[in-house]
Formats: C-alpha cells, structure tokens, sequence
C-alpha cells in the first residue's frame, strides 16, 4: 500500500500519527510525508528565513528516521496557508500524482489554528482534483479516488474517533521523530509553556485507554462520497 501523510507545519504529523506511520513502515508498505507550511515562525529569536532552512531539516530527520520513502515541503509561510491558492493547490496535486496514494492522513477540518484547517480543506479539494484528467499539472494524473483519514487536532476537541490504531510498540521511534524537533520544544515551551513531548506521549497514553492498548492514535474517516470505502485502510 502508498500512504501520504499531509501535515500543516513540521511536527503535527509526528505528533498526531507518526506512530501509524511508522506502523505502515513495519509491514512494509510505502510512506510519503509532505508539510504544507514550512514552519517559519515558530521561533522566539531564530527569524523567519532561518527558521524554515533548520525546520526542514528537522522534518526530514524525523520522516528519515521512522523510514519515510520522502520527505515533501510545500514551503508555504506559516499564517500563510489558504486551501484556494492556484499555485499551492497544483504543487499539492503533484505531490499526490508523484506519489500515487491508496490513502491519505491529513489534518481535521476543525482545529485550533486557520493553517491546520486551510490544509485539511486544500488535501480534500485536491485529492479529488488529482484524479481529473483534464485538469494539467507536472505528473500524469492520478486515477485513484483517495480515502482520506483526518488525524486528531491538537486540542482533541470536537473531534470522536471512527478508528484507533495500536501504536504500543511504535510509542519510543514516534517519540524519537518528535524530538528531531528541538527548535519546535523550545518553542512550544517559551510560547506556551508545554512540553510537547509529554503531551503527545499522554496523549497517545489516553487514546490507548480508550482502546484497551497501551498507546494509540485516534482517527475520523472522511465520510463523503467518493471518499468512502468498506476496506480498513489503517494499520
Ligand atoms: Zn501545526
């Protein structure tokens, strides 16, 4: 099986669902990772241009490190993600034609933040226009009509899972992935005071109470026509 994994900034997906990627990644299937913004302003001090080269670097080790096939960056600025612009919707539709996905993980539609939901709303819009023949962009067009998988927003609010995944064993590489992210700690612990690595690992610690494992991750299928399937399609 392909999956592509579509986060907003360098480190939601390693947060959210790198645990079923690296799943996947046991059973031998292939997983692309692809961030839209390239997280250039999260930073007390580093600024912006800076930020992005360090950023990028840290999303890469981390998809490296949990054996992603490849690592994608849309390079958009963060605060800066809007799901209707032209040139971001063809880079996000070559990425899924390149990459040719049975399944994508993206982020819900209702979070805490305009870039994560400008993402969700950008992935559902060009998965569908990725099969579109008429519609002409770099790579050949991708036939497929891709189920999607929203992962859990960061507050978990609003949000009542179809499907859990048992990330028990893959809990430590997830972690390890997410610590590729040091300019993204210091960040989350000067801008608001948390430590992101004990979140997740609770976090994964609650959904896999819910679930009767030991650690989990939380999922919704995107439930639209064309966008359903009657196969289980996660890990
Ligand atoms: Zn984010």
């Amino acid at each position: 099986m392909r999956v592509l994994a579509v986060g907003c900034h360098p480190d939601d997906l390693e947060i959210n669902c790198y645990g079923t990627l690296a799943r996947y990644i046991e059973r031998k299937d292939d997983v692309f990772v692809c961030n839209v913004a390239n997280g250039c302003m999260g930073h007390m001090v580093i600024p912006p241009d800076e930020l992005k080269a360090i950023r990028r670097k840290e999303a890469e080790k981390a998809a490296a490190l949990i054996g992603a096939k490849e690592y994608f960056c849309l390079d958009v600025n963060d605060l800066e993600v809007v799901s209707y612009d032209k040139d971001v919707i063809n880079k996000m539709i070559d990425v899924i034609r390149y990459t040719k996905p049975d399944v994508i993980i993206t982020q819900y539609p209702n979070d805490y933040q305009r870039d994560h939901n400008e993402t969700s709303a950008l992935v559902f819009n060009t998965c569908f226009m990725a099969s579109i023949p008429h519609y002409t962009t770099k790579y050949p067009v991708h036939p497929k009509l891709v189920p999607i998988y929203y992962m859990e927003p960061s507050s978990g609010n609003s949000f009542t899972p179809t499907d859990y995944v048992d990330i028990t064993n893959t809990i430590d590489i997830k972690l390890k992935a997410l610590s590729c992210h040091e300019s993204q700690i210091k960040w989350l612990a000067d801008h608001v005071g948390k430590d992101v690595i004990e979140t997740t690992r609770s976090a994964s610690m609650y959904r896999g109470k819910l679930s009767q494992v030991k650690y989990a991750e939380a999922f919704v299928r995107c439930d639209h026509a064309l966008k359903m399937t009657t196969s289980r399609l996660l890990p």
